[in-house]
């Protein structure tokens, strides 16, 4: 069986090994990610050059992305590599670099002495310990701590209910787009996206670098994103639930009703929805997960999200392959409660009155109704098997494509599994080519049938403009 919703899989201590990640990618991974907060070059490029290798070794088309650190505001260090504060401590925090302990610690950023005041409240690593400014000197703020917590190097530091100065790409940033941009990595994820600005501001970097098919995907983790999402998508390939850091912005209870329409955002503008975040992160340590994490799992799915995301899971946890099979056993039965029907006629309300609109409702509909057992979409920028996509069909869209980066871009979309071809050749050797993959990737009786449609002459035609049916 071919999942539809796709995993994206972040690398860190526990995977990076190239016996884990070969684990990861024969049991499902589609995308690793690498988190810039936690990485540096040398990371990047042993993930990279791994998984370029195992590509190439299991016949596989896993794509890479970087998760920018963006604007965010981090602690120093200190002296054991912790602190223990006690609710009461006064603890200085300086703009210059010291060495940190429960009474002194320096920050990233500056201007943060300019921009605090008295009895604002300061959230230090995502809320484990809260400080309240009580006065102001020249080169350091004083706060009061609130509760007891012991705090580790390089956390992140807020301050509630104030919008920092800080502007939205930072020079780490930038760096870390060209590092994407040489290895070649397909998506890159924004952090603390607030406003379409924030995404062209990434775009434009990626212009000057003439890179035109790296992905870009909004992490949706503040008000002020939550409040924008609908010129946020705009600008957008994909946008991800980002709920570690949105549970720190916004009280938890919000974040269901918010996952669920920006999902239903999504897939009414044609983008991609990721859900990430503690999907599974008992399993961090235990091997067996709650059952509020397997609905968790299901509920993603069964909202119509695109792909799920593993974070500590797979970068710290103690059993990352347990918790990707697991997540993957789950998606498979969430599938089959997805009602597509209902997909299709939510989808056929999106449509545009066109050619491609007409064909791929067409296509999506009888893939149901005659339950074919595949739509092929040969496609040379990917956009047949994105509208398909769209339409949530039952059965699995395979993309066949002479184009690796279009190949690779397909990865996060919702039942697309996307396979390199030589080339985009005649229509009868597609059909040919159609029915051998079909063979190869899904499990067929004599009487199955399967569905190619896309735009023909394949490489003159840039849209949807033909379905062929076809018995195996
Ligand atoms: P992070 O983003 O893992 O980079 O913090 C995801 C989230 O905040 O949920
Ligand atoms: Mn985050």
């Amino acid at each position: 069986m071919l999942n539809k919703t796709k995993v994206v899989a972040t690398i860190g201590p526990a995977t990076i090994e190239k016996e884990q990640l070969r684990r990861l990618m024969e049991n499902g991974m589609d995308v690793a990610r690498i988190n810039m907060s936690h990485s540096d070059y040398n990371f990047c490029r042993e993930v990279a050059d791994e998984i370029g290798e195992l590509n190439k070794e299991l016949g596989l088309n896993v794509a890479i992305m970087m998760d920018l650190m963006g604007p965010e505001v981090r602690i120093g260090h200190f002296v054991n590599g912790q602190a223990h504060f006690t609710k009461g401590d006064k603890v200085k925090v300086y703009m210059d670099d010291v060495e940190g302990d429960n009474t002194k610690f320096s920050v990233s950023y500056p201007n943060l002495i300019n921009e605090v005041t008295h009895n604002n409240v300061i959230s230090v690593s995502d809320g484990k310990m809260l400080m309240e400014v009580i006065d102001i000197l020249p080169d350091a703020f004083v706060c009061e701590v609130l509760n007891d917590a012991v705090i580790e190097d390089h956390q992140t530091l807020t301050v509630k209910d104030v919008k920092l100065k800080m502007p939205y790409l930072t020079n780490k940033d930038e760096t870390d787009i060209t590092i994407a941009h040489k290895l070649g990595f397909d998506f890159i994820a924004l952090s603390y996206v607030s406003e379409p600005d924030n995404v062209l501001a990434v775009n434009d970097v990626l212009i000057n670098l003439k890179n035109n098919h790296i992905g870009l995907i909004s992490k949706i983790e503040t008000e002020e994103g939550v409040n924008n999402i609908d010129a946020i998508i705009q600008v957008s390939d994909g946008v991800m639930v980002a709920r570690g850091d949105l549970g720190v912005a916004i009280s938890l209870e919000r974040i269901p009703g918010i996952q669920k329409k920006i999902i239903n955002k999504c897939h009414s503008a044609g983008i991609v929805s990721i859900v990430a975040t503690e999907l599974l992160s008992s399993m961090e340590h235990s091997a067996r997960p709650t059952r509020a994490e397997v609905s968790d799992v299901a509920n993603a799915v069964l909202d119509g999200a695109d792909a799920v995301m593993l974070s500590g899971e797979t970068t710290v946890g103690k059993y990352p392959i347990e918790t990707l099979k697991m997540m993957e056993k789950i998606i498979n039965s969430a599938e089959l409660d997805v009602d597509y029907g209902d997909f299709i006629s939510r989808s056929a309300n999106a449509v545009k009155e066109d050619i491609t609109g007409v064909i791929s409702l067409g296509v999506a509909d009888a893939a149901n109704r005659l339950k074919c057992c595949a739509i092929i979409a040969p496609t040379q920028t990917g956009y047949t098997a994105r509208v398909m996509s769209r339409f949530r069909p039952s059965c699995p869209v395979i993309a066949v494509s002479p184009n690796l980066d279009t190949v690779k871009s397909l990865q996060l979309h919702f039942a697309v599994n996307p396979v390199l071809i030589d080339e985009l050749n005649t229509f009868d050797k597609i059909i040919e080519v159609s029915k051998k993959i079909t063979f190869k990737l899904v499990s067929t009786k004599p009487g199955d049938k399967i569905i190619i449609t896309g735009g023909y002459p394949f490489k003159e035609v840039k849209f949807t403009n033909f379905m062929k049916i076809e018995e195996l």
